[in-house]
């Protein structure tokens, strides 16, 4: 495993941030059981979590108006620092206004981050500062989420808890749209659909890369 200090790559027109390596699931699918990085990218195992003035400085040497919008995903669950995402988009607000901010997430912060969230509504606190979010659904049902995302613990209500993230987050407003990988079945994408229909959120089926 080669380790970097990767906090920013780009890909396509949008430029990626990476804030961890932790994630509180093993999806079957994930890039990081293939590859140290993504879509070209350095190492994306970082040597340390970068702190926010770490992270600032990395931003600070790119034109970021350039980029259709900076996205938060990279090697983990960005919401595992759900403090410091939420005060890092808040930072790139203020100093870029007009800035278009996007989060990739299982949205399942509800479950692992509620004694930092206290409310138990990860949605209203990170609507507040992002303008849209990817989901990953992973499936139509909660057995077949539980076989493709393994939460930590296997928690029952894993997959109501992600549902009710994202109705939460559509609710406050902000675009939205689901994602499922096609390592599950034709007909487990179809029931994955009909699931997205029921909330009115687009899906995005995306290619397993091996
Ligand atoms: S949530 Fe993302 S980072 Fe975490 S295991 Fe799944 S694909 Fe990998």
């Amino acid at each position: 495993m080669k380790k970097a200090m990767t906090l920013t790559y780009e890909v396509g027109e949008n430029l990626y941030i990476n804030v961890t390596n932790r994630c509180s699931c093993a999806c079957t699918f994930c890039i990081r059981k293939n590859d140290d990085g993504a879509y070209g990218s350095d190492p994306l195992w970082l040597e340390h979590e970068p702190t926010i003035e770490e992270m600032q400085a990395d931003l600070r040497k790119r034109d970021l108006r350039q980029y259709h919008e900076l996205v938060f995903c990279g090697y983990g669950e960005p919401t595992m620092r759900l403090g410091f995402i939420c005060a890092l988009a808040a930072w790139l607000r203020a100093e870029y206004p007009g800035i278009r901010l996007r989060l990739n997430t299982n949205g399942l912060t509800d479950i692992y981050m509620a004694e930092e969230t206290r409310t138990r509504d990860a949605a209203a606190q990170l609507s507040a500062v992002f303008d849209s979010f990817s989901v990953s659904l992973n499936g139509g049902d909660a057995a077949v989420y539980q076989r493709v995302t393994n939460p930590q613990g296997a928690p029952a209500n894993a997959y109501e808890t992600m549902l009710h993230f994202a109705a939460a987050v559509k609710a406050n407003g902000r675009e939205i749209a689901f994602t499922v990988v096609d390592v599950i079945t034709p007909e487990e994408i179809a029931a994955a659909q009909q699931q997205a229909d029921a909330l009115g959120i687009p899906l995005h089926v995306r290619n397993y890369i091996a």
